[in-house]
């Protein structure tokens, strides 16, 4: 096994992958071998337990309602007291759209309440509003981020998310929606615990954001190789591009 290694827990790979999301784990896994540090991908589905210590980065993709209500159900039945206790060790966990509704507090549903993990202090009510869709940007200021910090990528989601006292969002909204169109906010962070709505998938085009995750997961004394990043920045500049904002 190659030293270090990232060891990424892919959550209900079966279940939450909509937008491809799953292309995330692939940046992974290539901007890691590109150089040569290990990278071990375990896919975790539904019914199966979680090693706490065994992994450094967990990672649930965006999903539909009722692929979500599934996959909450079996998170807070076998999952979520492991998940906590990994963030708490400082493990990093990135939920998408979807996953980074069920990491938050709850989801409603009219009457209904799906019951999410509580690792981000945050609520989402489904609207009967129109759907938040389209290109986005957001500013992050995220250290070690390029100047800006900029991500751009693509959300679709019915649910509204609202920060509750003292959450932090990952960015602010420079164009497109957000957490519920009004408030400016776009996802949350907790430390190492971060939700978002951007799709695309997310890291092909932001790949700045994929190497912050991969030394925050194995320690940030290990500092990345450069890499060329020509067609990356090149994706970059176009998802900005189509979200209306200069990279
Ligand atoms: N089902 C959720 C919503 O519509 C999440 C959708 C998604 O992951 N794109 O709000």
């Amino acid at each position: 096994m190659l030293e270090p290694t990232l060891r990424i827990a892919a959550l209900y790979p079966d279940q939450l992958n909509i937008y491809a999301d799953r292309g995330n784990i692939a940046v992974l896994e290539n901007r890691c071998r590109w150089r040569s540090i290990g990278c071990e991908v375990t896919a975790i589905g539904i019914g199966d337990q979680i090693d706490p210590g065994r992994f450094d980065l967990f990672y649930l993709g965006g999903g539909q309602d009722e692929d979500q209500r599934r996959c909450a159900a079996d998170l807070l039945e076998c999952k979520r007291d492991a998940l906590v206790e990994a963030a708490s060790n400082g493990a990093v966990v990135l939920g998408i759209c979807g996953g980074f509704q069920l990491l938050g507090h709850w989801y409603e549903l009219g009457d209904e309440r799906i019951e999410g993990v509580g690792l981000l202090d945050v609520e989402t009510v489904r609207s009967d509003g129109p759907r938040l869709i389209g290109n986005v940007a957001i500013e992050t200021a995220l250290a070690g981020s390029p100047a800006r910090g900029v991500l751009a990528g693509f959300e679709n989601h019915g649910g509204r998310t609202r920060l509750l006292d003292g959450a932090t969002p990952l960015g602010r909204v420079l164009k497109g929606r957000g957490n519920d169109g009004v408030s400016g906010d776009e996802g949350c962070r907790s430390g190492n615990v971060i939700g978002t709505y951007l799709h695309g998938p997310l890291l092909p085009a932001n790949c700045w954001f994929a190497d912050w995750l991969i030394a925050a997961a194995i320690g940030s004394e290990t500092s990345l190789a450069p890499l060329d990043d020509s067609l990356e920045l090149a994706a970059h500049q176009a998802a900005c591009a189509a979200a209306g904002v200069n990279a």
